[in-house]
């Protein structure tokens, strides 16, 4: 069976994209398994940027198929900050001084000018070089203080678009149904799913629902 390499350490992830992945005939492995330890530097400009150089090196170092993601939170009124720098917003260390930092930065700004949505792109790439990326964005406003104890990261600041509620306050079921990350690993599966059919290497592609 193809062995398809998740470029993460996150064993949460891990779970989450093989449980995605079940039944496709892929053999889903991860950095620890294969005895990775080097890190890929996420030097690019965007998540897209990074998620294929995060995808194309470990691809290239494992000679394997290889499924890699880049996610953040982009605030309008802040020109798309923290973005890319999510998970180090401010230079500091936990979550929740992360968005409380944010929650400062907008401390005089109005409602109606308070927009925000999480990304993500999955890179899958090819030792061979070739990528193809898939994103997904999940819209909403920043809300005044934080609300629920589910999830993580910016969850608890976050206001679901149409909805009173922020990720924080749902459950992780109906997370993973809205989420970015959801969107784009669905969208990513697909892709996988094509490539292997086209291969041949799955037979009973016509008959699965992508
Ligand atoms: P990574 O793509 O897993 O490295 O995530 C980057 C950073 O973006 C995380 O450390 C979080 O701060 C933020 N982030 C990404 N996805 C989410 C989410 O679903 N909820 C809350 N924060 C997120």
């Amino acid at each position: 069976m193809r062995k398809l390499l998740i470029a993460t350490h996150n064993q949460g992830k891990v779970r989450e994209y093989r449980e995605l992945l079940a039944d496709l005939p892929v053999d889903v492995t991860y950095l620890d398994e294969v005895g990775i330890t080097t890190e890929v530097a996420e030097t690019g400009e965007s998540f897209a940027e990074n998620a294929v150089l995060k995808a194309l090196g470990y691809a290239e170092m494992t000679g394997l198929w290889t499924w890699a993601d880049d996610s953040g939170l982009e605030v309008d009124v802040l020109g798309g900050e923290p973005g890319i720098y999510s998970a180090r917003y401010g230079g500091l260390q936990g979550e929740q001084e992360r968005y409380n930092y944010l929650l400062a930065r907008l401390a005089d700004v109005p409602d109606a000018q308070r927009a925000a949505r999480f990304r993500c792109v999955v890179a899958l790439a090819f030792p061979d070089g070739d990528a193809f990326t898939a994103s997904g964005a999940i819209e909403g406003t920043i809300a005044h203080a934080p609300r629920g104890s589910n999830g993580f990261g910016y969850d608890p600041i976050f206001e679901i678009e149409h909805s009173n509620l922020t990720l924080a306050e749902i459950s992780s079921e109906l997370k993973n149904a809205i989420s970015h990350r959801a969107k784009a690993a669905r969208s990513a599966r697909r892709i996988l799913l094509t490539l292997l059919a086209e291969l041949g290497e799955d037979d009973e592609a016509q008959d699965r629902d992508a």
